[in-house]
């Protein structure tokens, strides 16, 4: 039987083409197809603002240079997170407060989220875990409370939605992955949704050394700013998946149907969350990543997946616990502070979860989990 990846990318033939054409036009790095890209980015989210950067990554800590946020300052933020959002607070000199998530939605828990607040708070930096959207009501009524900025880390999240608007459309500021494991993938890429054109002036800056143009012609540099921008190929390949996102993400919901349809009960996993009752079309399904009923099972995650991959089924981690990172346990960070957390760190296990895949692949996924458990 083939191998089953966790995740692979759909690419169409028109998208190849249209690569082909721009590697043909004599114009390769970012021009005309970023242009194309930000604007039809913008209509996907109300027209707000849209700037693309060469990774969620990039976009991540230009977001935080936007805000003005460094030494001194702190960021409230998930550790069951990828290492991206915490690595870049720290590189910007801020200190990342790692605060608890929800067992089941593995999202920012709001209440302690508040009992996080200090008077060096600058801004919430939440994950849409999965591409469930976090409570956005709390998270927008504690930002305004407090006078805290709000960077939404959606890297996994884009086509998802909160009681009916999509993620990015509304709220503060908002940053995508189009790396290839996410829902719409540019090989490498991220954007930045921005509240209006002075930031996104700003952004252009930040993103490009720092440059600005002079009346007479000239360049000048007033911030040490980074080389983060898109290039045309890249941004092509972006708009091919933008124009299937919406075709994707429902197969992803289809995919993710069969997967509580089939999964086997026997043991006490626990399952993902399921998407808010009566909004299940809002949650875009990056990943199914259940946790395994480890302390019922006779082998450990490493022989789980073992298990898999000799069948031909492949699984991924996601996410370690940053706090747990060396990183951070430089910086006095220890176990036991986040017990939901380091939980998920332990138990989750990602299974196979992506467009082409069919319901009988999901069904292959769901027996060789009864047989490796038996
Ligand atoms: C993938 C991911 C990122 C990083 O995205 P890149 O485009 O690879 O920089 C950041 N945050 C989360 C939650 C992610 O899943």
């Amino acid at each position: 039987m083939s191998y089953l990846p966790f995740t692979r990318p759909t690419l169409d033939e028109e998208t190849i083409a249209g690569v082909a054409e721009v590697l043909r036009s004599g114009w390769i790095t970012s021009g005309p197809q970023v242009k194309r890209f930000e604007a039809a980015l913008s209509d996907y989210l109300g027209g707000r603002p849209v700037r693309v950067l060469n990774s969620a990554t990039a976009a991540l800590e230009v977001a935080l240079q936007l805000c003005g946020i460094g030494p001194g300052d702190e960021v409230i933020t998930p550790s069951q997170t990828f290492f991206a959002a915490p690595n870049m607070i720290a590189k910007v000199g801020a200190t990342p407060v790692f605060v608890e998530v929800e067992l089941l939605s593995r999202n920012l828990d709001f209440a302690a989220v508040e009992r996080a607040i200090t008077p060096r708070t600058r801004a919430i930096l939440p994950t849409h875990f999965a591409g469930l959207p976090v409570d956005m009501a709390q998270l927008y009524a504690l930002a305004d409370r407090y006078r805290l900025r709000v960077i939404e880390d959606a890297a996994l999240a884009i086509g998802s939605r909160w009681r009916g608007q999509r993620i990015g459309s509304f709220g503060d500021l908002t940053v995508f992955s189009f790396h290839p494991n996410k829902n719409l993938t540019a090989i490498e890429g991220g954007a930045l949704v921005l509240n209006d054109e002075a930031e996104a002036r700003e952004v252009e800056t930040l993103r490009f050394h720092g440059i600005t143009r002079l009346p007479d012609g000239t360049r000048d540099v007033a911030f040490p700013g980074g080389k983060f921008n898109l290039p045309d190929v890249n941004a092509r390949i972006g708009l091919g998946q933008l124009a299937r996102l919406e075709e994707f993400n429902a197969r992803r919901r289809e995919l993710v149907a069969e997967y509580f349809r089939r999964f086997p009960t026997d043991l006490p996993w626990l399952l993902p969350h399921p998407g808010y009752a009566g909004e299940e079309t809002g949650h875009s399904w990056n990943m199914f990543a259940p946790l395994l009923p480890l302390a019922h099972m006779a082998i450990d995650r490493p022989q789980f997946r073992a298990a898999l991959e000799a069948r031909g089924i492949g699984t991924g981690l996601s996410y370690e616990a940053a706090h747990l990172t060396t990183l951070f346990r430089r910086r006095g960070h220890h176990e036991g502070e986040l017990p939901n957390t380091e939980r998920i760190a332990r138990e989750t296990v990602t299974l196979p979860l992506f467009p082409a895949m069919t319901p009988a692949d999901v069904a292959r996924v769901c027996a060789a989990i009864s047989e490796v458990l038996s």
